[in-house]
């Protein structure tokens, strides 16, 4: 086959580098994927393309939690009947929606966007937890529920917060042991869930 047969043609190129870039898919997903794309009929192939501009475009991080919606605050902040004093901090937006299917928290979010993890740089100002000592500040919350994953960065984010508002009188707890180490909230099953919110400890 002469060189210039074998060649892939640019776009597709790009198209199997990008998928390459996200998280799980490897080259040869990558390229199962943009060909897939390629014998698509165009009309899908647009709405996969404006519904990635439509998550940069319209999508925003919650002004009090941070967690993304497409207002200026997310449907938690803005219910009323959620109880105000009690904020439970995860790690990412998906852990959101692994608490809220227990159905045994009523209380509000805070999302860090990541964790502390000095090998890879990520300090305190790499995450949010400026804002989240912000919004302790006029004393409405009395509690918060370190909801990091079980993982040492998870453990050590906990503890890093607990060091920086305990002594402020806002008391710090943790998730009952017992979810599989390491494991990610969003991947543990709603009752093991359920059952470390309610058992949750002081830290
Ligand atoms: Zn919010």
């Amino acid at each position: 086959m002469a060189e210039r047969e074998a060649r892939t043609p640019e776009p597709i190129t790009r198209l199997i580098e990008a998928f390459n870039r996200l998280p799980g898919i490897g080259p040869k997903s990558a390229q199962r994927l943009a060909y897939y794309v390629l014998r698509a009929p165009a009309a899908e192939a647009e709405g996969l393309a404006a519904a990635l501009r439509d998550v940069k475009t319209r999508i925003q991080f919650c002004q009090t939690c941070l967690n993304i919606t497409e207002g200026e605050r997310c449907s938690y902040c803005s219910d009323p009947r959620r109880d105000q004093t009690v904020v439970c901090v995860v790690e990412e937006p998906l852990d959101i929606l692994a608490i809220e299917r227990t159905a045994s928290f009523r209380g509000l979010y805070h999302v860090l966007h990541g964790v502390l993890n000095p090998m890879d740089g990520i300090g305190p100002d790499e995450i949010r937890i400026r804002e989240l000592v912000e919004r302790l500040k006029d004393g409405t919350v009395t509690e918060i529920i370190m909801a990091t994953n079980q993982s040492l960065e998870g453990e050590a984010t906990a503890m890093y917060i607990q060091r920086l508002v305990g002594p402020a009188g806002v008391r710090v707890t943790r998730l009952a042991r017992g979810l599989p180490s390491g494991a990610d909230l969003e991947y543990t099953d709603d009752l093991t869930l359920a059952r470390a919110l309610e058992g949750r400890q002081e830290i």
